[in-house]
Protein backbone atom coordinates (compact mmCIF):
# COMPACT_ATOMS: atom_id res chain seq x y z
CA UNK A 1 0.00 0.00 0.00
CA UNK A 2 2.13 3.01 -1.53
CA UNK A 3 -0.82 5.38 -1.80
CA UNK A 4 -1.29 7.76 1.50
CA UNK A 5 -4.94 8.06 2.50
CA UNK A 6 -6.67 10.80 0.94
CA UNK A 7 -7.48 12.22 4.46
CA UNK A 8 -4.04 11.98 5.86
CA UNK A 9 -3.22 15.70 6.84
CA UNK A 10 0.18 17.03 8.43
CA UNK A 11 -0.09 15.69 11.68
CA UNK A 12 -1.41 12.31 11.18
CA UNK A 13 0.69 11.18 8.59
CA UNK A 14 4.19 12.04 10.68
CA UNK A 15 5.96 8.77 12.65
CA UNK A 16 6.41 11.18 14.72
CA UNK A 17 4.80 14.16 16.68
CA UNK A 18 6.85 17.23 15.89
CA UNK A 19 6.06 20.74 16.76
CA UNK A 20 7.81 21.96 14.53
CA UNK A 21 6.83 19.67 11.88
CA UNK A 22 6.57 21.61 8.36
CA UNK A 23 5.56 21.28 4.71
CA UNK A 24 9.34 20.73 2.97
CA UNK A 25 9.91 20.38 -0.65
CA UNK A 26 12.73 19.38 -1.93
CA UNK A 27 13.81 20.32 -5.40
CA UNK A 28 17.10 18.80 -7.52
CA UNK A 29 17.29 18.20 -11.15
CA UNK A 30 18.47 14.29 -9.55
CA UNK A 31 17.24 11.79 -7.34
CA UNK A 32 18.21 8.50 -6.70
CA UNK A 33 17.32 5.52 -7.40
CA UNK A 34 15.83 7.14 -10.26
CA UNK A 35 18.00 9.58 -11.54
CA UNK A 36 21.78 9.63 -10.53
CA UNK A 37 25.02 11.15 -11.70
CA UNK A 38 26.68 11.90 -8.40
CA UNK A 39 26.26 12.63 -4.50
CA UNK A 40 23.50 14.74 -4.97
CA UNK A 41 21.23 12.10 -6.28
CA UNK A 42 21.83 10.20 -3.69
CA UNK A 43 21.14 13.12 -0.69
CA UNK A 44 17.91 13.93 -2.66
CA UNK A 45 16.98 10.36 -2.39
CA UNK A 46 17.80 10.09 1.28
CA UNK A 47 17.56 13.35 2.97
CA UNK A 48 13.92 13.72 2.33
CA UNK A 49 13.06 10.65 4.33
CA UNK A 50 14.93 11.21 7.00
CA UNK A 51 13.26 14.55 7.86
CA UNK A 52 9.87 12.23 6.96
CA UNK A 53 10.82 10.14 9.98
CA UNK A 54 11.04 13.57 12.24
CA UNK A 55 7.73 14.40 11.56
CA UNK A 56 7.65 16.74 8.97
CA UNK A 57 5.70 16.60 5.54
CA UNK A 58 8.16 15.85 2.71
CA UNK A 59 7.79 16.00 -1.11
CA UNK A 60 10.86 15.97 -3.62
CA UNK A 61 10.00 17.37 -7.04
CA UNK A 62 12.51 15.70 -9.91
CA UNK A 63 12.19 15.64 -14.05
CA UNK A 64 10.97 12.69 -14.64
CA UNK A 65 13.93 11.88 -17.40
CA UNK A 66 12.64 7.84 -18.28
CA UNK A 67 9.71 5.25 -17.89
CA UNK A 68 9.68 5.17 -13.80
CA UNK A 69 7.70 2.02 -12.00
CA UNK A 70 6.22 3.39 -9.29
CA UNK A 71 5.21 6.68 -10.30
CA UNK A 72 1.46 7.38 -11.47
CA UNK A 73 -0.02 10.39 -13.64
CA UNK A 74 -2.17 12.66 -11.13
CA UNK A 75 -3.95 14.06 -14.18
CA UNK A 76 -2.73 17.48 -14.15
CA UNK A 77 -1.54 19.50 -16.76
CA UNK A 78 0.02 23.11 -16.72
CA UNK A 79 1.46 25.58 -18.77
CA UNK A 80 5.00 27.78 -18.42
CA UNK A 81 6.20 29.93 -20.86
CA UNK A 82 10.34 29.45 -21.34
CA UNK A 83 12.12 31.52 -24.03
CA UNK A 84 8.61 32.62 -25.77
CA UNK A 85 7.17 29.09 -26.30
CA UNK A 86 5.04 27.32 -23.76
CA UNK A 87 6.01 23.93 -22.27
CA UNK A 88 3.07 21.67 -21.14
CA UNK A 89 3.89 20.06 -18.03
CA UNK A 90 2.29 16.62 -16.36
CA UNK A 91 3.03 15.39 -13.21
CA UNK A 92 3.27 11.67 -11.11
CA UNK A 93 3.23 10.80 -8.05
CA UNK A 94 4.99 7.92 -5.77
CA UNK A 95 4.65 7.66 -2.22
CA UNK A 96 7.03 5.75 -0.41
CA UNK A 97 9.16 5.37 2.89
CA UNK A 98 6.71 8.75 3.94
CA UNK A 99 8.16 10.68 1.20
CA UNK A 100 5.83 11.88 -1.89
CA UNK A 101 8.15 12.33 -4.70
CA UNK A 102 6.91 13.87 -7.85
CA UNK A 103 8.24 13.79 -11.33
CA UNK A 104 7.69 16.61 -14.11
CA UNK A 105 7.11 15.46 -17.31
CA UNK A 106 7.74 17.08 -20.11
CA UNK A 107 8.96 16.34 -23.56
CA UNK A 108 12.46 18.36 -22.90
CA UNK A 109 12.87 16.07 -19.94
CA UNK A 110 12.22 12.43 -21.59
CA UNK A 111 14.75 10.14 -22.67
CA UNK A 112 18.15 12.02 -21.43
CA UNK A 113 18.29 9.58 -18.22
CA UNK A 114 21.85 8.55 -18.93
CA UNK A 115 23.20 12.17 -20.01
CA UNK A 116 20.69 14.78 -17.87
CA UNK A 117 23.48 17.57 -17.96
CA UNK A 118 23.92 16.70 -21.69
CA UNK A 119 22.96 19.24 -24.30
CA UNK A 120 24.03 22.92 -25.39
CA UNK A 121 23.81 25.55 -22.82
CA UNK A 122 20.40 27.11 -23.75
CA UNK A 123 18.82 23.74 -23.51
CA UNK A 124 20.20 23.14 -20.37
CA UNK A 125 19.24 26.42 -19.11
CA UNK A 126 15.71 25.67 -20.12
CA UNK A 127 15.40 22.53 -18.11
CA UNK A 128 16.53 24.17 -15.54
CA UNK A 129 14.01 27.27 -15.57
CA UNK A 130 10.80 25.20 -16.43
CA UNK A 131 11.99 22.20 -13.19
CA UNK A 132 11.63 25.79 -11.20
CA UNK A 133 9.04 27.86 -12.51
CA UNK A 134 6.64 24.58 -12.33
CA UNK A 135 8.20 23.38 -8.62
CA UNK A 136 7.71 27.02 -6.91
CA UNK A 137 3.63 25.91 -7.65
CA UNK A 138 3.36 22.27 -6.85
CA UNK A 139 2.74 22.33 -3.73
CA UNK A 140 -0.80 24.64 -4.72
CA UNK A 141 -1.62 22.44 -7.83
CA UNK A 142 -0.45 18.59 -7.33
CA UNK A 143 -2.58 16.71 -4.52
CA UNK A 144 -0.55 14.85 -2.54
CA UNK A 145 -2.85 11.72 -0.96
CA UNK A 146 -5.64 14.69 -1.85
CA UNK A 147 -4.49 17.32 -0.24
CA UNK A 148 -1.96 20.14 -1.68
CA UNK A 149 0.85 21.24 0.73
CA UNK A 150 -0.62 24.04 0.18
CA UNK A 151 2.05 27.61 1.07
CA UNK A 152 1.00 28.14 4.57
CA UNK A 153 3.99 26.37 6.43
CA UNK A 154 6.48 25.63 3.65
CA UNK A 155 9.92 25.21 2.83
CA UNK A 156 11.60 24.84 -0.33
CA UNK A 157 15.21 23.10 -0.27
CA UNK A 158 16.78 23.98 -3.83
CA UNK A 159 20.24 21.91 -4.50
CA UNK A 160 22.96 23.71 -6.68
CA UNK A 161 22.67 25.81 -9.54
CA UNK A 162 20.22 23.74 -11.42
CA UNK A 163 17.20 24.94 -9.11
CA UNK A 164 18.83 28.27 -7.92
CA UNK A 165 16.54 29.83 -10.03
CA UNK A 166 13.64 28.79 -7.31
CA UNK A 167 14.37 31.33 -4.60
CA UNK A 168 14.38 34.14 -7.38
CA UNK A 169 11.21 33.18 -8.79
CA UNK A 170 9.42 32.26 -5.35
CA UNK A 171 10.39 36.05 -4.82
CA UNK A 172 9.66 37.09 -8.24
CA UNK A 173 6.74 36.07 -8.92
CA UNK A 174 5.54 35.23 -5.50
CA UNK A 175 6.62 37.13 -2.48
CA UNK A 176 6.89 40.34 -4.47
CA UNK A 177 3.55 40.38 -5.50
CA UNK A 178 1.72 39.51 -1.83
CA UNK A 179 1.60 35.48 -2.69
CA UNK A 180 3.03 32.49 -0.79
CA UNK A 181 4.06 34.97 2.05
CA UNK A 182 5.21 32.74 4.43
CA UNK A 183 6.81 29.99 2.35
CA UNK A 184 10.95 30.10 2.52
CA UNK A 185 13.54 28.09 0.38
CA UNK A 186 16.93 26.81 1.70
CA UNK A 187 19.72 26.86 -1.40
CA UNK A 188 21.93 23.60 -0.53
CA UNK A 189 25.99 23.95 -2.16
CA UNK A 190 26.59 20.59 -3.27
CA UNK A 191 29.09 21.64 -5.64
CA UNK A 192 30.47 25.33 -6.22
CA UNK A 193 32.34 24.51 -9.68
CA UNK A 194 28.72 24.42 -11.74
CA UNK A 195 27.64 27.88 -11.38
CA UNK A 196 25.03 27.59 -14.70
CA UNK A 197 27.71 30.15 -15.89
CA UNK A 198 26.72 32.41 -19.47
CA UNK A 199 26.83 35.44 -21.49
CA UNK A 200 24.73 38.44 -19.77
CA UNK A 201 22.01 37.79 -22.76
CA UNK A 202 21.33 34.47 -21.34
CA UNK A 203 18.97 37.07 -18.55
CA UNK A 204 16.31 36.56 -21.58
CA UNK A 205 15.56 33.01 -21.08
CA UNK A 206 14.96 32.96 -17.41
CA UNK A 207 11.77 35.29 -18.10
CA UNK A 208 12.13 37.60 -14.83
CA UNK A 209 11.19 41.53 -14.82
CA UNK A 210 14.23 43.42 -15.65
CA UNK A 211 15.63 45.15 -12.03
CA UNK A 212 16.45 41.27 -11.72
CA UNK A 213 19.68 41.66 -13.67
CA UNK A 214 21.86 42.61 -11.15
CA UNK A 215 21.75 39.57 -9.27
CA UNK A 216 22.49 37.29 -11.84
CA UNK A 217 25.10 39.89 -13.49
CA UNK A 218 28.69 38.62 -11.79
CA UNK A 219 32.07 39.92 -12.70
CA UNK A 220 35.30 37.79 -12.16
CA UNK A 221 38.95 37.71 -13.57
CA UNK A 222 38.50 34.85 -14.89
CA UNK A 223 34.75 34.84 -16.62
CA UNK A 224 34.56 38.99 -16.56
CA UNK A 225 31.25 39.95 -16.87
CA UNK A 226 28.60 37.40 -16.95
CA UNK A 227 25.27 35.72 -16.29
CA UNK A 228 25.57 33.38 -12.66
CA UNK A 229 22.46 31.75 -11.76
CA UNK A 230 24.58 30.13 -8.56
CA UNK A 231 24.83 34.19 -7.60
CA UNK A 232 21.78 34.74 -7.69
CA UNK A 233 20.51 31.96 -5.79
CA UNK A 234 22.77 32.41 -3.22
CA UNK A 235 21.36 36.05 -2.78
CA UNK A 236 17.64 35.20 -2.97
CA UNK A 237 17.97 32.31 -0.79
CA UNK A 238 17.14 32.76 2.61
CA UNK A 239 19.42 30.12 3.80
CA UNK A 240 22.40 28.65 2.49
CA UNK A 241 23.97 25.11 3.69
CA UNK A 242 26.85 23.07 2.14
CA UNK A 243 27.91 19.64 2.77
CA UNK A 244 30.79 19.88 5.51
CA UNK A 245 32.54 21.83 7.73
CA UNK A 246 35.35 21.93 5.42
CA UNK A 247 34.06 22.93 1.75
CA UNK A 248 31.76 25.52 4.30
CA UNK A 249 35.30 26.80 5.09
CA UNK A 250 36.58 26.39 1.52
CA UNK A 251 33.88 28.45 0.02
CA UNK A 252 34.94 31.34 1.57
CA UNK A 253 38.28 31.52 0.14
CA UNK A 254 39.44 32.60 -3.58
CA UNK A 255 40.11 28.84 -4.66
CA UNK A 256 37.60 27.39 -2.89
CA UNK A 257 34.70 29.59 -3.93
CA UNK A 258 35.51 29.77 -7.86
CA UNK A 259 34.74 33.38 -8.01
CA UNK A 260 31.56 33.08 -5.44
CA UNK A 261 34.13 33.75 -2.31
CA UNK A 262 32.89 37.37 -1.97
CA UNK A 263 28.74 36.23 -1.92
CA UNK A 264 29.04 33.66 0.22
CA UNK A 265 31.18 35.62 3.14
CA UNK A 266 28.74 38.32 2.66
CA UNK A 267 25.67 36.21 3.32
CA UNK A 268 27.97 34.02 6.18
CA UNK A 269 24.99 34.76 8.55
CA UNK A 270 22.79 32.34 6.57
CA UNK A 271 25.58 29.82 5.82
CA UNK A 272 25.70 26.17 7.28
CA UNK A 273 28.04 23.33 6.82
CA UNK A 274 26.13 19.89 7.30
CA UNK A 275 27.79 16.71 6.57
CA UNK A 276 25.95 14.40 4.28
CA UNK A 277 24.65 11.22 5.58
CA UNK A 278 24.59 7.61 3.71
CA UNK A 279 21.97 5.36 3.33
CA UNK A 280 22.16 2.23 5.94
CA UNK A 281 19.90 0.99 3.86
CA UNK A 282 21.43 0.25 0.50
CA UNK A 283 25.37 0.98 1.76
CA UNK A 284 25.05 -1.87 4.18
CA UNK A 285 27.65 -4.94 4.30
CA UNK A 286 25.26 -7.03 6.25
CA UNK A 287 22.55 -6.50 3.97
CA UNK A 288 23.42 -5.25 0.73
CA UNK A 289 21.92 -6.89 -2.14
CA UNK A 290 24.50 -7.09 -4.89
CA UNK A 291 26.81 -9.41 -2.09
CA UNK A 292 24.09 -12.01 -2.51
CA UNK A 293 25.43 -13.58 -5.20
CA UNK A 294 28.77 -14.56 -7.59
CA UNK A 295 30.83 -15.90 -4.64
CA UNK A 296 30.17 -12.38 -2.89
CA UNK A 297 28.92 -12.50 0.80
CA UNK A 298 26.89 -10.29 3.85
CA UNK A 299 29.33 -9.62 6.52
CA UNK A 300 28.78 -7.59 9.66
CA UNK A 301 31.44 -6.38 12.48
CA UNK A 302 31.54 -10.05 13.93
CA UNK A 303 32.04 -11.49 10.18
CA UNK A 304 34.15 -8.88 8.83
CA UNK A 305 37.62 -10.69 8.17
CA UNK A 306 36.24 -13.75 6.66
CA UNK A 307 33.15 -12.03 4.32
CA UNK A 308 35.92 -9.64 3.60
CA UNK A 309 38.12 -12.14 2.75
CA UNK A 310 35.36 -13.81 0.32
CA UNK A 311 34.26 -10.64 -1.23
CA UNK A 312 38.01 -9.74 -1.94
CA UNK A 313 38.40 -13.32 -3.89
CA UNK A 314 34.81 -12.75 -5.51
CA UNK A 315 36.03 -9.08 -6.60
CA UNK A 316 39.60 -11.05 -8.17
CA UNK A 317 37.39 -13.80 -9.60
CA UNK A 318 34.95 -11.10 -11.24
CA UNK A 319 37.73 -8.90 -12.55
CA UNK A 320 40.06 -11.73 -13.93
CA UNK A 321 42.49 -10.82 -11.21
CA UNK A 322 45.40 -13.10 -9.23
CA UNK A 323 42.96 -14.72 -6.86
CA UNK A 324 45.38 -13.67 -3.82
CA UNK A 325 44.26 -12.81 -0.41
CA UNK A 326 47.46 -10.96 0.81
CA UNK A 327 47.66 -8.89 -1.87
CA UNK A 328 45.98 -5.42 -0.79
CA UNK A 329 43.56 -3.83 -3.08
CA UNK A 330 43.54 -0.46 -3.86
CA UNK A 331 40.15 0.56 -5.37
CA UNK A 332 39.14 3.92 -7.02
CA UNK A 333 35.40 4.59 -7.68
CA UNK A 334 34.34 8.59 -9.07
CA UNK A 335 33.61 10.43 -12.23
CA UNK A 336 36.70 10.95 -14.26
CA UNK A 337 37.66 14.79 -14.44
CA UNK A 338 39.99 16.89 -12.82
CA UNK A 339 38.12 17.31 -9.25
CA UNK A 340 38.67 13.45 -8.32
CA UNK A 341 42.30 13.98 -8.65
CA UNK A 342 42.79 10.85 -11.08
CA UNK A 343 45.57 12.10 -12.88
CA UNK A 344 47.69 11.59 -9.71
CA UNK A 345 47.16 8.17 -10.24
CA UNK A 346 48.91 8.33 -13.88
CA UNK A 347 51.40 10.36 -12.27
CA UNK A 348 52.04 7.40 -9.48
CA UNK A 349 51.60 4.72 -11.66
CA UNK A 350 55.40 3.84 -11.99
CA UNK A 351 55.06 3.69 -8.19
CA UNK A 352 52.18 1.69 -8.08
CA UNK A 353 52.83 -0.77 -10.36
CA UNK A 354 56.03 -1.56 -8.51
CA UNK A 355 54.06 -2.58 -5.81
CA UNK A 356 52.63 -5.90 -4.83
CA UNK A 357 49.30 -4.85 -4.95
CA UNK A 358 45.86 -4.87 -7.26
CA UNK A 359 44.32 -1.44 -8.32
CA UNK A 360 40.76 -1.62 -9.54
CA UNK A 361 39.18 1.59 -10.82
CA UNK A 362 36.00 2.05 -11.68
CA UNK A 363 34.85 5.15 -13.16
CA UNK A 364 33.35 7.38 -16.42
CA UNK A 365 34.10 10.70 -17.16
CA UNK A 366 36.61 12.56 -19.51
CA UNK A 367 37.61 10.70 -22.42
CA UNK A 368 41.77 11.25 -21.59
CA UNK A 369 41.23 10.20 -17.82
CA UNK A 370 39.17 6.79 -19.80
CA UNK A 371 41.88 6.13 -21.84
CA UNK A 372 44.58 6.25 -19.21
CA UNK A 373 43.11 4.29 -16.59
CA UNK A 374 42.44 1.74 -19.49
CA UNK A 375 45.96 2.13 -20.43
CA UNK A 376 46.99 0.94 -16.93
CA UNK A 377 45.17 -1.92 -17.29
CA UNK A 378 46.37 -3.07 -20.56
CA UNK A 379 49.75 -2.15 -19.94
CA UNK A 380 50.04 -4.47 -16.24
CA UNK A 381 46.63 -6.77 -16.78
CA UNK A 382 47.90 -8.67 -13.94
CA UNK A 383 47.64 -6.02 -11.22
CA UNK A 384 45.23 -3.34 -13.12
CA UNK A 385 41.20 -3.39 -13.56
CA UNK A 386 39.63 -0.32 -15.27
CA UNK A 387 35.79 -0.54 -15.03
CA UNK A 388 34.93 2.26 -17.61
CA UNK A 389 31.25 3.19 -17.04
CA UNK A 390 28.75 4.08 -14.47
CA UNK A 391 27.46 0.72 -12.59
CA UNK A 392 25.66 0.26 -9.07
CA UNK A 393 26.68 -2.77 -8.85
CA UNK A 394 30.36 -2.68 -9.44
CA UNK A 395 30.94 -0.20 -6.99
CA UNK A 396 29.14 -1.83 -4.16
CA UNK A 397 31.16 -4.90 -4.99
CA UNK A 398 34.54 -2.82 -5.07
CA UNK A 399 33.97 -0.66 -1.96
CA UNK A 400 33.13 -4.29 0.05
CA UNK A 401 36.21 -6.30 -1.86
CA UNK A 402 38.80 -3.68 -1.52
CA UNK A 403 40.70 -3.15 1.18
CA UNK A 404 41.98 0.55 0.75
CA UNK A 405 39.51 3.45 -1.32
CA UNK A 406 42.19 5.96 -2.33
CA UNK A 407 40.40 9.64 -2.74
CA UNK A 408 42.88 11.59 -4.52
CA UNK A 409 40.47 14.61 -5.25
CA UNK A 410 41.02 18.28 -5.65
CA UNK A 411 38.51 19.34 -3.59
CA UNK A 412 35.80 17.60 -2.43
CA UNK A 413 32.29 19.23 -0.85
CA UNK A 414 31.04 16.10 0.63
CA UNK A 415 32.44 13.01 -0.80
CA UNK A 416 30.38 9.74 -0.20
CA UNK A 417 31.95 6.93 -1.23
CA UNK A 418 35.14 7.73 1.60
CA UNK A 419 31.89 6.78 3.78
CA UNK A 420 30.58 4.12 2.44
CA UNK A 421 34.09 2.60 2.74
CA UNK A 422 34.11 2.85 5.69
CA UNK A 423 31.19 1.09 6.57
CA UNK A 424 32.46 -2.24 4.70
CA UNK A 425 35.77 -2.02 6.39
CA UNK A 426 37.73 -0.65 3.50
CA UNK A 427 40.09 1.82 4.71
CA UNK A 428 40.21 5.42 3.00
CA UNK A 429 43.60 6.95 1.72
CA UNK A 430 42.09 10.63 1.14
CA UNK A 431 43.78 13.87 0.10
CA UNK A 432 42.92 16.02 3.33
CA UNK A 433 40.07 18.70 1.43
CA UNK A 434 36.36 19.51 2.36
CA UNK A 435 34.53 16.80 3.94
CA UNK A 436 37.27 14.77 3.35
CA UNK A 437 38.20 16.05 6.02
CA UNK A 438 35.76 16.41 8.35
CA UNK A 439 35.20 12.85 8.11
CA UNK A 440 38.70 10.52 7.57
CA UNK A 441 40.70 11.13 10.95
CA UNK A 442 44.43 10.36 10.28
CA UNK A 443 45.38 7.57 11.94
CA UNK A 444 47.86 7.70 14.86
CA UNK A 445 49.34 4.67 15.68
CA UNK A 446 50.37 5.41 19.21
CA UNK A 447 46.96 6.47 20.71
CA UNK A 448 45.39 3.59 18.36
CA UNK A 449 43.01 6.06 17.19
CA UNK A 450 42.03 8.02 13.29
CA UNK A 451 39.91 6.10 10.31
CA UNK A 452 42.27 6.30 7.58
CA UNK A 453 45.20 8.39 6.23
CA UNK A 454 45.33 11.62 4.62
CA UNK A 455 47.68 13.78 2.72
CA UNK A 456 47.60 17.70 3.15
CA UNK A 457 48.07 18.79 -0.81
CA UNK A 458 47.15 17.23 -3.99
CA UNK A 459 50.47 15.79 -5.24
CA UNK A 460 51.80 12.44 -6.23
CA UNK A 461 54.40 12.12 -3.88
CA UNK A 462 52.36 13.28 -0.66
CA UNK A 463 50.19 10.64 -1.95
CA UNK A 464 52.25 7.82 -2.34
CA UNK A 465 53.76 8.59 0.91
CA UNK A 466 50.30 8.01 2.65
CA UNK A 467 49.72 4.95 0.78
CA UNK A 468 53.66 3.81 1.89
CA UNK A 469 52.03 4.38 5.52
CA UNK A 470 49.09 2.68 4.95
CA UNK A 471 50.38 -0.67 3.22
CA UNK A 472 53.52 -0.89 6.04
CA UNK A 473 49.93 -0.96 8.53
CA UNK A 474 48.45 -3.34 6.51
CA UNK A 475 51.24 -5.66 6.12
CA UNK A 476 52.83 -5.11 8.99
CA UNK A 477 50.26 -4.32 11.88
CA UNK A 478 47.72 -6.91 11.31
CA UNK A 479 45.73 -5.72 14.78
CA UNK A 480 45.98 -2.32 14.66
CA UNK A 481 44.30 -2.67 10.58
CA UNK A 482 41.53 -4.62 12.05
CA UNK A 483 41.10 -2.10 14.66
CA UNK A 484 41.18 0.98 11.98
CA UNK A 485 38.10 -1.17 10.42
CA UNK A 486 35.85 -1.69 13.37
CA UNK A 487 36.22 1.85 13.90
CA UNK A 488 35.15 2.62 10.61
CA UNK A 489 32.45 0.51 10.38
CA UNK A 490 30.79 1.30 14.03
CA UNK A 491 30.69 5.18 13.48
CA UNK A 492 26.79 6.66 13.30
CA UNK A 493 26.92 7.98 9.49
CA UNK A 494 23.39 7.91 8.53
CA UNK A 495 21.09 10.45 7.95
CA UNK A 496 19.43 11.30 10.99
CA UNK A 497 21.31 12.94 12.37
CA UNK A 498 22.03 15.58 9.28
CA UNK A 499 18.43 15.27 9.22
CA UNK A 500 18.05 17.07 12.86
CA UNK A 501 20.87 19.98 11.73
CA UNK A 502 18.48 20.23 8.24
CA UNK A 503 15.74 21.06 11.02
CA UNK A 504 17.64 23.50 12.70
CA UNK A 505 17.84 25.27 9.28
CA UNK A 506 14.60 25.12 8.06
CA UNK A 507 13.27 26.65 11.96
CA UNK A 508 15.79 29.03 10.99
CA UNK A 509 14.76 30.26 7.52
CA UNK A 510 11.06 29.90 8.78
CA UNK A 511 11.15 32.30 11.58
CA UNK A 512 14.15 34.21 9.93
CA UNK A 513 16.00 33.73 12.89
P1 LIG B 1 30.28 13.53 -6.76
O1 LIG B 1 28.89 13.89 -6.35
O2 LIG B 1 31.24 14.66 -6.79
O3 LIG B 1 30.33 12.74 -8.02
P2 LIG B 1 30.32 11.86 -4.32
O4 LIG B 1 31.42 11.08 -3.70
O5 LIG B 1 29.61 12.85 -3.46
O6 LIG B 1 30.92 12.55 -5.64
O7 LIG B 1 29.22 10.87 -4.87
C1 LIG B 1 29.48 9.99 -5.90
C2 LIG B 1 28.38 8.95 -5.94
O8 LIG B 1 28.31 8.45 -7.27
C3 LIG B 1 28.64 7.79 -5.05
O9 LIG B 1 27.41 7.19 -4.69
C4 LIG B 1 29.43 6.85 -5.98
O10 LIG B 1 29.39 5.52 -5.58
C5 LIG B 1 28.72 7.08 -7.27
N1 LIG B 1 29.53 6.86 -8.46
C6 LIG B 1 30.44 7.69 -9.02
N2 LIG B 1 30.96 7.15 -10.14
C7 LIG B 1 30.36 5.95 -10.28
C8 LIG B 1 30.47 4.90 -11.27
N3 LIG B 1 31.28 4.98 -12.31
N4 LIG B 1 29.66 3.82 -11.10
C9 LIG B 1 28.82 3.74 -10.05
N5 LIG B 1 28.69 4.67 -9.11
C10 LIG B 1 29.45 5.76 -9.22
Amino acid sequence: QQEESPKQGIFDSSPVANPNAMNVIVVAAECAPWSKTGGLGDVVGELPKALARRGHRVMVVAPKYGNYAEPKGVGVLKRYKVDGQDLEVTYYHAYIDCVDFVFIDSPVFRHIENDIYGGNRRDILKRMVLLCRAAVEVPWHIPCGGVCYGDGNLVFIANDWHTSLLPVYLKAYYRDMGLMKYARCVLVIHNIAYQGRGPVDDFSLVDLPDHYLDLFKFYDPVGGEHFNIFAAGLKTADRVVTVSHGYAWELKTPEGGWGLHEIISDNDWKFRGIVNGISTESWNPNSDVYLTSDGYTNFSLETLQLGKAQCKAALQRELGLPVLGDVPIIAFIGRLDYQKGVDLIAEARPWLVGQDLQIVMLGTGRRDLEDMIRGIESAHRDKARAWIGFSVKMAHRITAGADILLMPSRFEPCGLNQLYAMMYGTVPVVHSVGGLRDTVQQFDPLNDVGLGWTFERAEANRMIQALQHCLDTYRNHKKSWERLQVRGMIQDLSWDNAAQRYEEVLIAAKYQW
